[in-house]
């Protein structure tokens, strides 16, 4: 009889999601022994991307100004986070910052809109940005609106966006004790438009808010069922004005365990460790690597994240290599680009002062 970490990688390597009991072991279980679960889901990560490392950049190109109350996200109208506020970025800034990112060695470019969801006409305007975007720098381009329906998706994935990010956060039981001016349905409809028009999906979850571990299970399983391609695993970040706040519950074993879980239940998928990795795996990020397969580098919507020489380090030092386009080696010294003064993504270090 194999050990149980064993079967979880055997599975896996099949494309056999765990069952609902050894789920929740994972996540839960008193016995489990964190070294031999990771390396368990390091077998179907290897399987499908070797120990590459993706790097993704957020560009967070309008800022607040949300009419809707997702209770996490220092942008919604219940919200009272300190935050600059901003209507949407110019064209020169946006290619601005994609510069830099297509220079910082990053395989995808994330443009994300706080708002319900783009009208037709922002559609548009963001479609004719994706084009000449994909044109100048070659990265694959994700965008993060909102809700949408056909009629913009078709725009968007006529233009040749890549993906489109709206993550179901949570589970559908779990959903409006978080946010109540949009459903959860209203989610999946989004993700099944963009998928009606040709575009790849990327959704996750945000863990922390208050979530029973069978909700945790719940959105991994809707995800599979989904066929998500791209999943971001988020660790919630207690922002001060948040109503969602911290549960108590993270810690950098449990942020670990959800994901290896979302490596069982998705062993094809991108697993991203998101937004919260650098202050809720603190000392154990890189142990992530071995069950995730992507990351965030340079921040967030709204809070810092780790520079790219630390995260380029943090990967390089525990074995793995980064992915993608872009002599990052560059990167590494310092935080600056060699011969430039720029500084990575000052619009965040503003916000974060
Ligand atoms: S998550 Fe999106 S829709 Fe919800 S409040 Fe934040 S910006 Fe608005």
């Amino acid at each position: 009889m194999s050990d149980p970490y064993s079967k979880l990688a055997e599975q896996a390597l099949g494309d056999q999601p765990p069952s609902a009991d050894q789920a929740l072991w994972i996540l839960d279980g008193q016995d489990v022994d964190l070294l031999p679960l990771l390396h368990a889901a390091f077998k179907p990560r290897q399987q499908h991307f070797g120990r590459s490392v993706s790097i993704h950049v957020l560009n967070n190109v309008q800022n607040g100004l949300c009419p809707e109350d997702c209770g996490y996200c220092a942008q919604s109208k219940v919200s009272s986070a300190a935050i600059r506020q901003y209507k949407m970025k110019s064209d020169e800034e946006i290619f601005a910052a994609a510069e830099t990112a297509a220079q910082g060695g990053a395989a995808r470019y994330c443009l994300a809109l706080s708002g319900r969801g783009p009208s037709v006409q922002r559609a548009q305007r963001l479609a004719d940005l994706i084009k000449r975007l994909k044109a100048e720098y070659g990265m694959e381009i994700c965008l993060s609106a909102g809700i949408m329906g056909d009629e913009q998706a078709k725009i968007l994935g006529e233009a040749g966006l890549d993906r489109l990010n709206h993550n179901l956060n949570t589970s559908e039981s779990h959903y409006e004790k978080i946010t109540t001016t949009h459903t959860w349905q209203d989610r999946v409809d989004t993700l099944a438009a963009a998928r009606r028009n040709g575009i790849e999906t990327c959704s996750g979850l945000i863990i922390g808010m208050g979530e029973s571990s069978e909700d945790v299970l719940e959105v991994g399983f809707k995800l599979r069922e989904l066929e998500t391609p791209s999943i971001p695993v988020n660790f919630l970040i207690p922002i001060e004005g948040n109503p969602v706040r911290d549960d108590g519950s993270l810690t950098p074993e449990r942020c670990l365990r959800a994901l290896c879980l979302m490596r069982f239940i998705n062993p094809r998928a991108e697993i991203r460790m998101a937004g919260g990795r650098e202050g809720n795996l603190r000392g154990l990020q890189s142990l992530g690597l071995y069950p995730a397969n992507s990351l965030f580098v340079g921040g967030y919507l709204t809070t810092r994240g780790d520079p790219f020489a630390d995260t380029y380090a943090m990967i390089e030092d525990a074995g793995f290599e980064v992915a993608g386009q872009g002599d990052h080696a560059r990167a590494r010294p310092g935080f600056q680009l060699a011969g430039s003064d720029d500084l990575l993504r000052p619009d965040v270090a503003a916000v974060a002062e």
